[in-house]
């Protein structure tokens, strides 16, 4: 088997949607290696809010200007997908105490099924550690109502209109006097 590289790395997420805390990952990712991987984890059990299409759509429009940053979906294991790419190190961000806990225990297991494979992690930076794709998602629900919400502050720009229209109402509600 050609040995995997440890100068490249992927980075794999549901980003649904991705969030300026991914970004900062991910900028971060692609300084520090040759090359970073983007998967887009598609879950069949999980029912996410945008397609596997619309997420690859918004991440290559965001991540586009990063020359050595490729984008690709993910089906089955995280690892497998790592070695397809010939890659030697799998990227992750940890945010929270227990975000350190369900990653240290994923990459335990991830180190059974693939020792070969180096899990690197990068602390979330400060002015990013609160964001989370399931926050953004409620803020936009609950801020479609009242018009408000400030979504600039947690997604890029482009996330933001197809955010909108996932929480538009069906019907515009009635006008009253
Ligand atoms: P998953 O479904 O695998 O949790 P996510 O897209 O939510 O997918 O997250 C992918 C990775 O990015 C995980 O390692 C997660 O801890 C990390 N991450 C998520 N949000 C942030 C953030 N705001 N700052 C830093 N890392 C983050």
């Amino acid at each position: 088997m050609p040995k995997l590289n440890p100068r490249h790395a992927v980075y794999v997420g549901s980003f649904d949607p991705i969030t300026l805390g991914h970004c900062d990952i991910i900028t971060r990712g692609a300084r520090l290696f040759d090359h970073l991987t983007v998967g887009i984890g598609i879950n069949p059990s999980k029912s996410p809010l945008f397609t596997p299409q619309e997420r690859l759509a918004m991440l290559r429009e965001i991540l586009g200007p990063l020359q050595n940053v490729e984008i690709a979906c993910v089906e089955g294991l995280a690892v497998s997908f790592v070695k397809d790419c010939g890659a030697g190190v799998m990227l992750r961000g940890v945010r929270t105490l227990t975000d350190i806990e369900t990653e240290f225990t994923m990459s335990l297991a991830n180190h059974v099924l693939a020792p070969e494979i180096e899990t690197v992690f990068l602390m979330a930076s400060e002015k990013y550690s609160h964001i989370s794709s399931s926050l953004i998602k409620q803020i936009a629900m609950l801020g479609s109502n009242t018009g408000d919400e400030p979504l600039s502050s947690f997604v890029p720009l482009p996330v933001i209109e197809p955010l909108r229209m996932k929480f538009r109402p069906a019907t515009e509600p009635p006008t009253t006097r």
